[in-house]
């Protein structure tokens, strides 16, 4: 007997193209500059010897740490397996199958659709304008059964901050008919911008935010939804039993506390000074026509041949992100800010080709 278990699965997991995580894609480096991770490991050792226990849904600690660090209440903060986790869970609670859809702007993060993919939902794009700001018009034009539209704001992988004018006017349309999600995965690096004092003003907000990218923490798998009580009793209803095993309750705890927030914020000072010289050093280059102010740990750059650099890149060990192939960025290259030694190693690279190629 022979038949094909593809056969078997559903039609939109075989149509799905999964989501090209800078892991999978591979490489062969000793400079990684393509996942916007910290470029340095952070010292935590575990102190829970309890494992033969299941963890607490909802470590307490860790939530009201991470309330008081953000601000709010308790009852605001779920935490769960990354930000991709809540992602996918407002998706899961407020999106029927095969009937609501959700809408995001593109270029932007590659999970909003991924996720969509995954579980069956329409999604709809209204790309952004050239300088990287929202199109309300089009927005407003295409809400009809929009349950959730995705914002990321300093978005990825232009580096962009959206215009908060827009943001208000983006939660004044969809008040009563769709949730707002702002993803604030790099808010640490610019926390002037971050919209959790909003919270009281609008009922459909939703904030996401990480310890993978400031907290340099991309191993631990720790993610953070932040909304009022309505909405996070919804999405607790969704979640997995156990969406955080006891190691990453313990060290997310640690690195919540005081000291763990004063050596992020040192972090934080760090990369965006080698930012300001990498962005410095890049707009002197003939290699580089264009390169765009980034609030976040990476830089875009827009290069005269950008697959002959990202190859030849690749083949010295410098791995950057191609951005080539996402809406309005060809010849785009998103580049994580490395330790100050990295930075260098990359511009001396270009440096090289920059003089080959004159
Ligand atoms: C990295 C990233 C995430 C995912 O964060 P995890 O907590 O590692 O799942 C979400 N959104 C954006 C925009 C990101 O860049």
């Amino acid at each position: 007997m022979s038949w094909n278990i593809e056969e078997l699965a559903r039609d939109n997991v075989r149509a799905l193209t999964p989501y090209q995580s800078a892991r999978r894609l591979g490489g062969n480096g000793d400079v990684w500059l393509n996942a916007n991770e910290f470029p340095l490991p952070v010292p935590f050792e575990l102190s829970q010897q309890t494992l033969n226990r299941y963890p607490e849904c909802q470590p307490k600690v860790v939530i009201a740490r991470y309330a008081a660090y953000s601000g709010l209440q308790p009852e605001q903060v779920l935490v769960s397996r990354g930000a991709d986790e809540g992602i996918e869970l407002v998706m899961r609670a407020f999106c029927e199958p095969c009937k609501d859809a959700i809408l995001f702007c593109p270029p932007t993060y590659g999970m909003y659709s991924v996720s969509a993919e995954t579980i069956g939902i329409e999604y709809r794009t209204v790309p952004t304008r050239e300088n990287w700001q929202l199109n309300l018009p089009a927005i407003a034009d295409r809400l009809d059964g929009v349950k959730v539209v995705y914002m990321c704001s300093p978005n990825n992988p232009t580096g962009n901050l959206i215009d908060p004018d827009d943001i208000r006017a983006l939660l004044e349309m969809t008040a009563g008919k769709a949730l707002v999600v702002a993803d604030e995965a790099y808010i640490e690096f610019c926390p002037q911008a971050k919209l959790s004092g909003w919270l009281k003003d609008y009922p459909h907000l939703v904030i996401l935010r990480t310890l993978s990218k400031a907290f340099a923490l991309a191993g631990l798998r720790c993610g953070f939804t932040l909304a009022n009580k309505p909405v996070i009793d919804l999405l607790m209803k969704v979640i997995t039993p156990y969406p955080l095993a006891t190691p990453v309750a313990d060290i997310a705890g640690q690195v919540l506390s005081d000291r763990g927030i004063a050596l992020m914020r040192q972090h934080v000072a760090e990369l965006n000074a080698n930012r300001a010289w990498l962005l410095e050093q890049l707009s002197r280059l003939s290699l580089v026509q264009q390169v765009f102010p980034s609030e976040t740990n990476y830089i875009l750059a827009r290069f005269a041949d950008s697959p002959a650099v990202f190859e030849s890149l690749w083949d010295q060990g410098i791995i950057l992100r191609d951005q080539n192939k996402n809406l309005g960025l060809a010849g785009c290259l998103r580049i994580s800010i490395g330790t100050r030694q990295e930075c260098e190693h990359l511009v001396a690279a270009l440096q090289v080709l920059s003089v080959e190629n004159a």
